[in-house]
């Protein structure tokens, strides 16, 4: 299905509608909710949404009825304020695997032998090792099965233009923990200086990448606007992921995530969409690279 549906901005609603832009976009999990049924009020709720996303096809909407589902757990999305496209994917996702769980005890849904329950884990989530080294007693510690929804990326300096693999690389390389983030040694049983090194053990079929422009210094937040080269097709660790959709944070002035507006774009049978609040309009193929290399959300669906 090609959705070139627009999201009317029902109050600074920008943040919401590009995070929906880009859920709505995963075949899997919009294919699931529209052939089952669902007793669940937030599931019920986010079907009649994505209903509507679905059947207005070359219009627009307004999303009233998922944004006042959301809130309902949720109080920061209560009003009309500005908020972070970053954290509404992952409340929309808590809600939505909270909420699976919740009706798979009622209703035992399975999709292809898989409970609905496991759904948007298996779909959304890293799974990593954390392991641990102690700089006192040289105790190595492994913490498995980590789990995390989006992988949130530090974008590193550098006088190059830094690429998506530097800021992976980043992420993996072995981390220095001290004075303010010390761990505690199960041997030592104390705050001590220690080694920390990440390893993604399970890459999930939809990945979302946020690309840290966002630091917090002295309380002033200011905006790493930086380019990264972003590539169409990501090879990492195994596994081939295309590009699929980004989110730009548009904002000159104001350095602020809860300023600015959010815009998506979004890969639709190989043609690529601006997706900006009620007006989506294909992008020129020469001007998405510059798109991608300044976005702040990315979107990649394994091959
Ligand atoms: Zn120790």
């Amino acid at each position: 299905m090609n959705n070139l549906t627009g999201l009317n901005n029902i109050g600074n609603t920008c943040y919401m509608n590009s995070a929906l832009q880009i859920i709505f976009n995963c075949p899997v999990l919009s294919y699931i909710f529209i052939q089952n049924d669902f007793e669940n009020e937030m599931l019920d709720n986010y079907k009649k949404t994505l209903q509507l996303y679905e059947d207005n096809h070359t219009s627009s909407f307004s999303p009233t009825l998922i944004k006042s589902t959301v809130a309902k757990y949720n109080k920061i999305f209560a009003g009309c304020s500005q908020e972070d496209s970053h954290e509404f994917i992952v409340e929309l996702l808590t809600l939505l695997d909270d909420s699976l769980k919740n009706e798979f005890q009622k209703k035992k849904i399975t999709v292809k032998s898989i409970p609905i329950s496991d759904l948007i884990p298996i779909l959304f989530d890293c799974e990593y090792t954390n392991i641990m080294k102690c700089n006192i007693c040289n105790n190595i510690s492994t913490i498995q099965n980590e789990k995390t929804r989006t992988l949130t990326l530090d974008i590193p300096k550098n006088d190059f233009i830094v690429s998506l693999n530097d800021c992976y690389n980043h992420y993996c390389q072995v981390e220095q923990l001290s004075v303010g983030n010390e761990w505690i040694c199960p041997v030592c049983e104390k705050k001590v200086n220690a080694y920390k090194k990440i390893i993604i053990t399970k890459f999930p079929k939809y990945l979302i990448i946020i690309l840290k422009r966002y630091s917090c210094h002295n309380l002033r937040s200011s905006k790493i606007s930086d380019e990264v080269d972003v590539p169409f097709v990501w090879n990492v660790e195994n596994n081939t992921y295309m590009l699929r959709g980004v989110i730009n944070h548009l904002n000159g002035v104001i350095h602020n995530p809860n300023g600015g507006h959010y815009v998506s774009y979004i890969n639709n049978s190989n043609k690529w969409y601006q997706y900006n609040d009620s007006h989506v309009l294909e992008v020129a193929d020469n001007s998405i690279k510059n798109i991608v290399n300044t976005s702040y959300i990315l979107y990649y669906t394994k091959k």
